[in-house]
Formats: C-alpha cells, structure tokens, sequence
C-alpha cells in the first residue's frame, strides 16, 4: 500500500512538472507579427499613374500616396 502510494504521488508530481513546462513553452512563445506590413520597406505600393509595384523604401511618397518616380508623382492631380 505504501509502495502504491508512493507511484501514485510521483505521477501527480510528474503531472505538475509537465504543466509547468507547458505553461511555460507557452508563454515565450513568439507570436509571429513582428512587424506591420506598412513598417516593411519591402512592402510593394502600387503606383496609381502606370500602376508599377515599387518597393516603399524607394517610392516617391506624395500624401498617402506612392510613385515610382517623380514624372509620376507629378502627373498625378
Ligand atoms: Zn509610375
């Protein structure tokens, strides 16, 4: 009876253990938006004069517009 016990205390001990670890498994879980689309500077922007996909680092930015250069930028009114 005493050996039963024992076995018995061991798995819940065992049990919590495992708890433990999964809770903490879960909480240093990264949850994978790092970053916003809109921060990215790989992010394409459609330019609305040709309708080229340029990469936001090197668009010519006109309000919350985007252009792939500036003859687009200017014709657009
Ligand atoms: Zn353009």
């Amino acid at each position: 009876m005493r050996f039963l016990l024992r076995v018995v205390g061991l798995m819940i001990a065992m049990y919590a253990a495992l708890t433990m670890v999964r809770r903490l498994l879960l909480a240093f879980t990264p949850t994978g938006h790092v970053t916003a689309p809109s921060a990215n500077p790989e992010h394409l922007v459609k330019d609305p004069v040709c309708g080229t996909y340029v990469p936001q680092a090197s668009a010519i930015q006109a309000g919350d517009q985007f252009f792939c250069s500036e003859e687009c930028r200017r014709k657009y009114k």
